[in-house]
């Protein structure tokens, strides 16, 4: 295993839909900035939404 001979070590953005690398130290890690924590942030909030939100009459509707 080969030392890195990077001062900072880096890593891919937490955010999937970003390909940004963020060093390790940052303020915002391990997202590249402060949109991309909040684009992650917002993304689990909706998908917890999606989870507990009941399911509405046309939903049913459709499906049959
Ligand atoms: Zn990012």
């Amino acid at each position: 295993m080969a030392e890195q001979t990077q001062k900072q070590k880096t890593r891919k953005c937490s955010n999937p839909d970003c390909k940004k690398q963020v060093a390790e130290n940052s303020k915002y890690f391990p997202f590249c900035s402060d949109r991309c924590r909040t684009m992650d942030l917002a993304k689990w909030r909706d998908e917890s939404y999606m989870i507990s939100r009941t399911i509405e009459e046309d939903d049913l509707e459709e499906d049959v």
